[in-house]
């Protein structure tokens, strides 16, 4: 919820900044923003029940499954549920219906299903425009077909609202990299009106000002809600978001070894000096990324030390050292609040965190705090 709040300080800033620092605001109408927290992949890896309370606060929930959808609602979730890819078969239909859930139109046979079912009650939509992606979404060219065949299965009583969204390939990139997205989703959409949804965290962070100029705007972020940075070369921190998740093993032994003798599987890591080593209960198969090298940090007992040696399946190995107290049995946070943050793993790592955080084994245990 922290990280709901700061999201919601930086809409409320956006909001409240002189008009000369909002482009575009000559035409737009200051509106409502509402936030989908997006939940997909089982809450980022979170657990899914776990999103749907920590996210309490949120207008609405996005995410990917049906299924995820149907547990939304028997956790009691009663506000706006997303699909953010939106039905696959005729027969989701219905169970959209019961469960109270919208639905992203992104492909003409989506639209064909919904010509050919019949529904008892209308199904509010989102139709997603290409602007760029090029992964989903109608090109601005067929927007108006598909755009005419949603009114007329609204007059139908099929389709209730009928919302417009985007998704930005470029909002954590270069400066003003959303600018042509923007401009092209706008000249697609021209006056029609309706909801829309445009931001993904990084956009909400760098370009809040998109998140409040239009009525009824729904942002969609992710990962800066599980308190990681979508931007290269920073952390969560730097923008005042708690890190969500910690991962934390035990130390499993103690190796002492002599100057000259190496680590670990492909023996990576040889040592400069008699050292210690720490042998900690956390592999690949829990989700610890074995590309992580030596020097990728790691803390004992509130103390920042490394990796040393390859990762393997079930151990990984730190440099005991500078933690000489540290004994069997102790643990090792190996990212989270009171250790390395999980964007350094990643960076370390060459990779990102929703990797890391999607990544996490069913076998490692869960405590909620
Ligand atoms: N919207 C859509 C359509 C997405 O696919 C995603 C995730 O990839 C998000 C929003 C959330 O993105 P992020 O986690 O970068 O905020």
């Amino acid at each position: 919820s922290h990280n709901l709040s700061l999201i919601r300080q930086y809409l409320d800033n956006a909001r409240q900044a002189p008009a000369s620092t909002q482009p575009d605001t000559a035409t737009a109408r200051l509106g409502a923003t509402y936030i989908w927290a997006v939940i997909k992949a089982n809450a980022y890896g979170h657990g899914l029940e776990n999103g749907i309370r920590g996210f309490a606060q949120a207008d609405g929930l996005a995410m990917l499954d049906l299924q995820e959808t149907v547990r939304c609602r028997q956790a009691g979730w009663d506000k706006p549920l997303l699909m953010l890819e939106g039905f696959f078969e005729e027969r989701d239909l219905p169970v959209l219906q019961q469960n109270k859930v919208m639905s992203t139109i992104h492909h003409p046979e989506q639209i064909r299903m919904l010509q050919s079912a019949t529904l008892a009650t209308p199904l509010d939509v989102f139709l997603k425009i290409n602007t760029g992606m090029n992964r989903l979404g109608f090109a601005p060219q067929q927007f108006a077909q598909a755009h005419q065949d949603l009114l007329t299965l609204q007059q139908q009583g099929k389709i209730g609202r009928i919302g417009f969204m985007t998704h930005f390939a470029d909002a954590d990139g270069a400066q003003g990299a959303v600018d042509a997205p923007v401009q092209v989703f706008r000249e697609t959409v021209g006056n029609i009106q309706g909801p829309i949804s445009l931001c993904n965290s990084a956009a909400v962070l760098r370009y809040p000002q998109l998140a409040v100029s239009e009525a009824d705007n729904w942002v969609r972020p992710g990962i800066c809600l599980y308190g990681s940075s979508p931007f290269a070369n920073t952390t969560g921190d730097e923008f005042g978001l708690r890190q969500t998740m910690t991962l934390q093993a035990r130390l499993l032994s103690v190796q002492h070894i002599k100057e000259g003798q190496s680590v670990g599987y492909g023996s990576t890591f040889t040592a400069t000096r008699d050292m210690r080593i720490g042998v900690v209960a956390c592999g690949y198969a829990d989700g610890y990324p074995r590309s992580a090298p030596s020097g990728t940090p790691a803390w004992v007992n509130g103390v920042q030390t490394q990796l040393a040696g390859r990762v393997s399946m079930d151990m990984l190995t730190i440099d005991l050292d500078p933690v000489p107290d540290a004994v069997a049995g102790d643990w090792v946070t190996l990212w989270g609040e009171r250790g390395p943050h999980i964007d350094e793993v990643a960076a370390s790592a060459g990779t990102i965190a929703y990797e890391l955080l999607c990544a996490l084994a069913m076998r490692v245990p869960v405590h909620i705090e």
